[in-house]
């Protein structure tokens, strides 16, 4: 009997080449009440470290299938993942 299902450690090998790997995840993700300047400060930041990554598109892809609702993955912040989400729901 085959099974459909990935064995658990395929679905997050991507992630030991990860730029991001060992870094502080404040840069990833809001402290609470963050808004405005200091938000699009810390997201640049985020992405910068993304725009250098070599599994940004599997991490992009896991945000999405995953629905993670919070910080940067990929290069994506929050607001644009809901956005493709909105506009392709699948
Ligand atoms: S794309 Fe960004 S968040 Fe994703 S693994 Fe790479 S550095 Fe980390």
């Amino acid at each position: 009997m085959k099974t459909r299902t990935k064995p658990l450690a395929r679905m997050w090998e991507w992630q030991a080449e990860a730029a991001c790997r060992g870094m502080d995840s404040s840069v990833f993700f809001s402290p609470a009440g963050e808004r405005g300047r200091a938000r699009r400060h810390r997201e640049e930041a985020a992405r910068a470290i993304c725009d250098s990554c070599p599994v940004s598109g599997p991490c992009g892809r896991f945000a999405l299938t995953s629905q993670q609702f919070y910080g940067v993955w990929g290069g994506y912040t929050e607001a644009e993942r809901r956005s493709a989400v909105r506009v392709h729901p699948r």
